[in-house]
């Protein structure tokens, strides 16, 4: 009965993802890999609205989405989940009605809050992976503090312009940075409402993280490392730094 069911699966995700069952590093168990998988998105803006496509694509088993904003007419210039007649309605709850129309694989659970508040309420964290979309530099020190304590692996971005920047840490070691000894300053807390954004920017650099994340899942030999890439649209350049160990005190 259960090779039955997983026969089922099986015929269901070649059916479904067959193309990308195709690239080498995924495979037929990758998929299944990806379809057993637990991802948290955090902020549903520019990065956030991107990396909830592509991983809702991609046949990964579960993405939570926090967010607690509702979605303004400013927004829609580059966060693709959202369009002229959802201005007012709830971030979360607008992706998740989009985003379930996908596929039969991905199940999608919305939290409506801060992720301060969400973590009050969910001590439980089993995540395969915390993927933090928000431009918010306190909460990438709190998600990366809580993957960091709980092992679970852990990709920030951020773009500023025509500039992007990828953090992601090892969670399997203990002497790995994390984002707070790497972006110490607590002072460039920029909100979205200040800095400035052109969509394809945050398309390149939420491409460029799904891109990992969907190898590092699907594969666990593919981890992610301790990285940072700079990357700058208008010139071409991305710049990889590769992180030493180090003792992090946080
Ligand atoms: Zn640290």
């Amino acid at each position: 009965m259960e090779d039955l069911a997983q026969q089922e699966l099986s015929d269901n995700l070649i059916e479904q993802f067959g193309r990308q069952i195709l690239v080498p590093g995924i495979d037929e168990q990758g998929q299944l890999n990806l379809s057993k998988r637990k991802v948290c998105i955090i902020g549903l803006g520019a990065l956030g609205t991107v990396a909830s496509q592509y991983l809702v694509r991609s046949g990964i088993g579960e993405i939570h989405l926090i967010d607690p904003d509702q979605i303004e007419e400013s927004n829609l210039h580059r966060q693709i989940n959202y369009t002229l007649e959802d201005v007012g309605a709830f971030k979360t709850e607008v992706s998740k009605n989009k985003l379930q129309r996908i596929n039969d694989i991905t199940k999608i659970i919305s939290h409506q809050t801060t992720y301060e508040n969400y973590l009050k309420d969910n001590v439980n964290q089993n995540f395969d992976l915390i993927f933090d979309c928000t431009d918010n530099h306190e909460n990438k020190i709190l998600s990366s503090q809580i993957s960091k304590k709980n092992k679970i692996a852990y990709v920030s971005i951020s773009i500023n312009s025509t500039e992007g920047i990828y953090f992601s840490q090892n969670y399997k070691k203990d002497t790995t940075a994390c984002f707070a000894c790497l972006f110490p300053q607590t002072d460039v807390n920029h909100r979205c409402l200040n800095s400035a954004m052109i969509g394809p920017v945050a398309g390149f650099v939420t491409s460029l993280a799904c891109t990992k994340i969907i190898f590092a899942l699907a594969n666990s030999s593919n981890d992610l490392k301790s990285e940072i890439n700079l990357i700058d649209l208008l010139t071409s350049d991305i710049n990889k730094l590769q992180l030493a160990d180090i003792n992090c005190p946080h």
